[in-house]
């Protein structure tokens, strides 16, 4: 087996390129898929070997991969964590960075403001097995402390959260967090790697739904689970290894590819999201309009400390409730109703009837989920396109 590529030394658009790539004997220029579930050994010793960890190398895709092991190698880079595991979906990488951490009796504190899966998790699926959980309004330090129990072994949020892109203070949570002798794992997809860094906050884990940003052009599923060496290996590895929730080489070379154009994506969809709310703020037909770049957000303070970019999503609610959200949705003919982010093709959805369905409305305002809120995920077409499809669809409501 060869080295990896890695160079310390190099900047994050480098490592993007070269991280990880890990050429065969027939030294291709472009990672190789290696669609392949195991591998074969020249010996009984080798195979042995293999298994009791003594000698490097594969053994089975559901532990590892070459081309899934570039895919971590190259997330680790660009995440500044010693480790990443790669899992088949982001809600796979939620449960198992959860799931990993927990047995019956001990209980986990959540931010309420959750993706509507990352919700089912701590309210329901967790509790099934024993794990007592408690949701705080996030953005409320004092409720995270007086939450804490002499049980409480981990603490989750999203910050920005899905989709009311409410801040929560990550440094002052990890803080709490550790007083308590718990952990924090921070689920990082709406800020992305490039905007925001829990880890280097304080944060223990991160995880990813690499269907967003990662891939970035709305192919495959997949999810990365990031921390510390010691981290991954004593609630992750294993677990991992042994219930199966890996992803398939295909889609790790998928996200491979994705990650060279990375920062050139994310950067231009921030931008041009940016350039979006300001020209939409003040709109008469919008009554608010939330996004994390803006001087209005009404935690603009915490923003400038722990984010280096805004996002590139904007929270808009429309006037007259639903049906207004929904004129203004069947009026769009550039921007697309979807319900997947981070895409190049910019996507509407309405959180109250798709991903935030499932809650009353009294539990959807506590989640800044109104009646009349869209979130704009904008992808890579020119803002003046987009800007003209926004208008002429406002115009229409
Ligand atoms: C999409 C999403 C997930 C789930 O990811 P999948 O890849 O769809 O399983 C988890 N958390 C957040 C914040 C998301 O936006």
């Amino acid at each position: 087996m060869s080295e990896p590529s890695h160079n310390p030394a190099w900047h994050l658009d480098t490592m993007m390129v070269h991280e990880g790539t890990n050429r065969s004997s027939f030294g291709e220029t472009s990672e190789a898929l290696f669609l392949t579930q195991g591998h074969v050994y020249e010996s009984g010793e080798q195979c042995e070997a293999r298994f009791n960890d003594s000698e490097p190398g594969f053994i089975y895709a559901r532990f590892s991969n070459p081309t899934v092991a570039m895919f971590e190698a190259r997330m680790a880079a660009l995440e500044g964590a010693e480790a990443a595991r790669a899992t088949a979906s982001g809600m796979a990488a939620v449960t198992l960075s959860l799931m990993g951490q927990v047995k019956a009796g001990d209980h986990v504190v959540a931010a309420q403001a959750l993706f509507g899966s990352c919700r089912y998790v701590i309210e329901e699926w967790l509790p099934r097995f024993g794990v007592e959980t408690t949701l705080v309004d996030g953005r409320d330090l004092a409720a995270w402390k007086a939450a804490v129990k002499p049980n409480t072994k981990a603490f989750f949020l999203e910050s920005p959260s899905n989709p009311s892109l409410e801040i929560i203070d990550i440094a002052a949570v990890a803080t709490i967090a550790h007083a308590a002798g718990a952990t924090l794992t921070v689920d990082n997809v709406f800020a992305t790697a490039l905007w925001q860094k829990p880890l280097v906050l304080g944060a223990d884990c991160v995880v990813y739904s690499a269907t967003k940003h990662i891939d970035g052009q709305g192919r495959c599923l997949g999810g990365v689970i990031l921390g510390s060496n010691e981290f991954i290996d004593t609630y992750i590895k294993t677990p991992l290894r042994q219930t199966g929730p890996a992803m398939s080489p295909f889609n790790a070379w998928v996200m491979l590819k994705g990650l060279e154009t990375f920062s050139l994506r994310v950067e231009r969809q921030t931008r041009s999201a940016s350039e979006l709310a300001d020209a939409l703020a003040g709109h008469p037909t919008i009554t608010k309009l939330i996004y994390p770049g803006r001087k209005d957000h009404p935690q603009a303070e915490l923003i400038a400390r722990q984010m280096a970019g805004g996002s590139s999503l904007i929270a808009l609610e429309i006037a007259a409730g639903k049906q207004g959200a929904f004129r203004f949705m069947n009026a769009l003919s550039l921007i697309k109703i979807s319900n997947n982010l981070g895409d190049a093709k910019s996507l509407i959805t309405h959180p109250a009837t798709t991903t935030h369905q499932r809650f009353t409305p009294e539990q959807r305002d506590l989640m800044g989920v109104g009646e009349g809120l869209v979130r704009l995920s904008v992808g890579l077409e020119h803002p003046k396109d987009l800007l003209a499809d926004v208008l002429q669809a406002l115009a229409r409501v």
